[in-house]
């Protein structure tokens, strides 16, 4: 295996910027998913590593070599598509062995390949019959298998789980992991599903607009969203912004929100809140971090229930405050009802700032 690197990586349709300045690197063995919105750049960026689209600028090195204009058969790469792309009328066996034909491979290691591969993914059973004959998640297997018997540096996948039903989805999602865990593979995956990235992936590289917005760990990204497009892109339900402004009530900093609401600050949310450029921030909190109370206190701020969602073991409330839907968890046994008055208080320690002119973090 190996790893990939971007290095200012530019793509530009006309007056269309896909991909803006993108950098990053996989390491060897790492599975990173690029994850955004409809439109974002995700699949350009993945085309880009694949060679199947040059490059406006910049440079893309997979192992020790600079493959940047390199063709795609010669970048040791292998790639999975959300179609699949199965041949309809060749047998599952021959799927996986075409690749290996078209090499030139002899009959033997093409046999012995194709063997280990079926055994990896589950499939042996299904090599005799045609695609049409599979369920999708075994089309989805034979997919990777084909992938698989290249025996490339890095596999490029492409939404690989979106013709599936939820289900399927999640039992494959479990099973791709097993597949990147048992061959240390190097894996870019593309997906417009924040929990698929954040379930599988080492890493994330989130994007939004052609540009990177950050490129780190599922479990820092959650923690420390760098700007209020991350911190809503991330979790679900998302978490809440509320837009306010920094105030100093009677020698405390505060949050003064557009009810005239204040949330007095810690001291070290006080200092973050500072730092904000325009005296304006918006005010970020998780549905898991929120109190809700039926009476007022200092420091709740208060709000209208909107909805209530039961979902079993946690009941989700969408709660109005100014003209902003929060999300919060509770537990089932409590009741509430749409239109109800309510207060939110909210943890000291787990609250999030950002800048409300650059929307980034407030550190
Ligand atoms: P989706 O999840 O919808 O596939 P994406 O994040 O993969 O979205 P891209 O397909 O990479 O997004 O597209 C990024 C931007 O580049 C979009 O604005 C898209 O319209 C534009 N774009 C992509 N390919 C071309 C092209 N061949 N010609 C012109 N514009 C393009």
């Amino acid at each position: 295996m190996a790893g990939v690197v971007l290095k200012d990586v530019m793509k530009s349709y006309g007056a269309v910027h896909a991909v803006q300045d993108v950098s990053f690197r996989v390491e060897d063995g790492e599975f990173v998913a690029l994850v955004g919105p409809s439109g974002c750049g995700k699949t350009t960026t993945l085309n880009l590593i694949a060679g199947l689209i040059p490059l406006s600028s910049g440079e893309i090195v997979i192992g020790e070599r600079v493959v940047t204009d390199l063709d795609p058969k010669d970048r040791d790469i292998a790639m999975v598509f959300q179609n699949y792309a199965l041949y309809p009328n060749k047998t599952v066996f021959n799927n996986l062995a075409f690749p290996l034909q078209m090499r030139r491979q002899s009959k033997d290691a093409i046999e012995k390949k194709v063997r280990e591969a079926a055994a990896v993914l589950d499939i042996t059973h299904l090599l005799e019959r045609r695609p049409r004959e599979l369920s999708g998640g075994q089309q989805q297997r034979v997919a990777l298998g084909r992938a698989l018997v290249r025996d490339p540096a890095v596999f490029l996948m492409d939404e690989p789980l979106s013709n599936l039903d939820a289900k399927l989805r999640v039992q494959m999602r479990s099973e791709i992991k097993r597949f990147h865990h048992n061959l240390n593979a190097t894996i870019v995956y593309v997906t417009h599903d924040q929990l698929e990235a954040v379930t599988m992936a080492d890493k994330m590289a989130v994007m939004h607009g052609g540009f990177l917005q950050q490129y780190d760990s599922p479990a820092n990204v959650f923690a420390n969203p760098v700007n209020t497009f991350v911190a809503s892109f991330v979790g679900s339900p998302a978490m809440s912004l509320i837009p306010v402004d920094v105030a100093s009530e009677g020698g405390t900093m505060a949050l003064r929100g557009a009810g005239g609401w204040t949330l007095p600050l810690s001291p070290l949310n006080a200092r973050k809140a500072q730092g904000s450029s325009t005296g304006k921030a918006v005010l970020g909190a998780r549905h898991s971090t929120l109190k809700l109370h039926r009476q007022a206190a200092p420091g709740r701020v208060p709000g209208k229930i909107y909805s209530v969602e039961p979902t079993g073991d946690v009941t989700f409330v969408q709660v109005v405050v100014d003209a902003e839907v929060i999300n919060i968890s509770l537990d089932p046994s409590v009741a509430v009802e749409p239109d109800e008055a309510v207060w939110i208080a909210f943890d000291q320690d787990r609250l999030h700032l950002f800048d409300g002119r650059t929307t980034m973090a407030l550190k």
